[in-house]
């Protein structure tokens, strides 16, 4: 089938998967010095306007946060704080989570959904924490991403949040467009994206960063309507509407 285009020459799917407009002037050759300044300027105005962003995940160590991380896959924050305390009640060691049956966990995840497959990421994980870490969740990133069911974003909010290193930035939905909207990248998927925002800010920033995103793109600059005219980094966005 013959695929229909824009006056500018794409085609309509093409147009539709560009998820950021075109920069505002005064954006468009925007120097990389100058883009570190805006990046030191709108991180400013997010903890002003966030004072107190830190993980929505509840858990008290390691091993719950990592639990919780896995569940929070295509889930609220909310659902999921709202299922794990019976799940830690009754399983409140690696140990004791890599001895459950299936169908007890299945049942006490059922309300975050997909619940099978995180079933099995936790049995999985929990197994493997085992057996080859004595049960304590290891802290650095290629034995965590090396654990059944964990990729690098679970990997860098369990760094970050539990063992309080920036070792780097969890890129999630969230941060991902607000990063794209900002123009602080241009990659589509997370690893380059973590990769420029590793260039752009400071070490100590790496954590909280991911945080505020979070919150600015819960609250403000949403998908797929960003609420620009309500926005405290307009005047610091190449993609605003204001
Ligand atoms: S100005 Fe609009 S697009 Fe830019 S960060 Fe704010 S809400 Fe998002």
């Amino acid at each position: 089938m013959k695929k229909r285009t824009t006056k500018a020459g794409t085609t309509r799917a093409a147009a539709g998967r560009r998820a950021v407009p075109r920069p505002k002037p005064g954006f468009a050759r925007e120097t990389a010095g100058a883009r570190r300044a805006r990046t030191t300027a709108l991180l400013q105005r997010l903890y002003a306007e966030y004072p107190s962003a830190q993980c929505s995940l509840a858990h008290r160590d390691p091993y719950e946060l990592l639990v919780a991380t896995i569940l929070s896959a295509q889930c609220t924050d909310e659902r999921v704080n709202q299922a794990t305390p019976a799940l830690f009640r009754q399983f409140p060691t690696v140990a004791d989570l890599a001895a459950a049956r299936p169908e007890e966990v299945e049942e006490l995840i059922r309300s975050t959904g997909f619940f099978r497959n995180k079933t099995r990421s936790l049995l999985g994980m929990a197994t493997a924490v085992a057996e080859r870490h004595a049960g304590e969740v290891p802290s650095d990133m290629a034995a965590l991403t090396a654990l059944p069911g964990v990729g690098r974003k679970t990997a860098n909010v369990v760094i970050g949040n539990a063992f309080r290193r920036n070792d780097g930035v969890v890129v999630d939905t969230h941060v991902a467009r607000l990063s794209q909207r900002l123009r602080l990248s241009r990659a589509e998927d997370p690893v380059s994206i973590e990769r420029d925002l590793m260039k752009l800010v400071p070490r100590e920033h790496w954590t909280m960063l991911a945080h505020l995103f979070i919150y600015h793109g819960r609250a403000v600059c949403r998908a797929p309507t960003p609420r620009c005219e309500a926005c405290t980094l307009s005047d610091l966005c190449p993609s605003s509407r204001g």
